[in-house]
């Protein structure tokens, strides 16, 4: 199928290029973006133009930030392309359900992908996890926002997420390896002074057979960079490393089946995207968003010092 790629910048050039590039399933056909391209890949710089211009390109992937999305997506659905959002889906739970429905009207497949549920060690976890009980579970991501995210003035818009950028990845694993759901019941976010979204954020989370669920995630980790969820259970520890790429259990590292051709995150999501087109379906699992929406919702703000990305103006809480 034809592909058309919207919005190349990190995350476009770092895995969906080199993951179309690879798949039997792909052609990328064209691009859309103001300033990036890719080489040898016919390059637009306005979407309604490329929908016009090209309706062999039945299919259109979304990398752009989350506030512009809704409109692009909107408007590949309404000429009948088939969509694939990277994540988070979009800047509110309402378009989200808005672009669902309209996907529903048009008949066409549309994908909320969550690529950290991709990562090697999740399905391992979510099977480890099925039969035991949960006594609690504890998320820490913390990350350099300046090493991840150098210059990207939109995470600290309204509508781009700030912590919850990486923070929602962390969601996404949790919220697919736990049997049963949960629910935010306190949090406190940390908002530096001269910017529009947290920087750190605690969260607190509901479990309804009583375990202790909660996450930590901060921006302004140096040195050793932890991704990392660890869930006690009845019968021993999980700890997922890394981010989803390795587990151990009880200490000791879980062995995962060896790569296969077209394993790793973005490889996974593009054959899913390729599945659920030739099924007729859509797959718009919110539930990452929707804890995120609760925090905004729920959480207690606290004032930190400024953030900048350059120079020696931050100073540390
Ligand atoms: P990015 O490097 O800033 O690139 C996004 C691209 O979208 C920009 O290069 C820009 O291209 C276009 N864009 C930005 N603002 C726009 C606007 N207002 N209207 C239209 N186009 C706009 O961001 P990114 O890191 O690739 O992240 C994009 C999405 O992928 C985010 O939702 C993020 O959460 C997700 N993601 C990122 C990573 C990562 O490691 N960076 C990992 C996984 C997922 P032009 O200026 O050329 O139009």
């Amino acid at each position: 199928m034809e592909i058309a790629l919207v919005g190349i910048g990190k995350i476009a050039q770092d895995q969906h290029v080199p993951a179309i590039g690879a798949s039997p399933d792909w052609t990328l056909a064209a691009t859309v973006s103001r300033h990036g391209q890719v080489e040898g890949v016919e390059a637009f710089t306005d979407f309604d133009t490329m929908l016009a211009a090209r309706p062999d390109v039945r299919v259109v992937s979304l990398c752009l930030p989350p506030v512009p999305r809704f409109a692009y997506a909107a408007s590949a659905i309404r000429t009948g392309r088939h969509v694939m959002l990277e994540k988070p889906p979009g800047a509110t739970l309402a378009e989200c359900h808005a672009l669902e429905q309209l996907a529903r009207v048009h008949r066409v497949s549309l994908f909320a992908t969550w690529h950290s549920r991709e990562a090697d060690s999740v399905a391992a976890a979510k099977a480890w996890l099925a039969d035991k009980t949960l006594r609690r579970l504890a998320v820490n991501w913390k990350e350099d926002v300046r090493r991840w995210h150098p210059g990207q003035e939109w995470i600290w818009e309204p509508g781009g997420l700030g912590v919850f950028d990486p923070g929602i990845n962390a969601l996404s694993i949790v919220t697919e390896i736990l049997p049963g759901p949960i629910h935010l019941s306190s949090a406190e976010l940390a908002y530096p002074e001269n910017r529009q979204t947290p920087i750190a954020a605690t969260l607190d989370f509901f479990h309804p057979q009583g375990a202790t669920v909660t996450a930590e995630f901060d921006w302004r980790q140096e040195g050793d960079q932890i991704w990392t969820i660890e869930a006690a259970t009845d019968e021993g520890t999980l700890r997922i490393v890394d981010g989803g790429a390795r587990i151990e259990i009880e200490g000791e590292p879980r062995k995962i089946a060896p790569d296969l051709p077209l394993s790793g995150e973005y490889p996974r999501l593009y054959a899913k995207m390729a599945r659920l087109i030739s099924e007729g379906k859509i797959d718009m699992d919110l539930a990452p968003l929707r804890h995120v929406a609760d925090a905004f919702m729920l959480g207690r703000r606290r004032r930190v010092a400024p953030f900048h990305f350059r120079g020696k103006q931050e100073v540390k809480p």
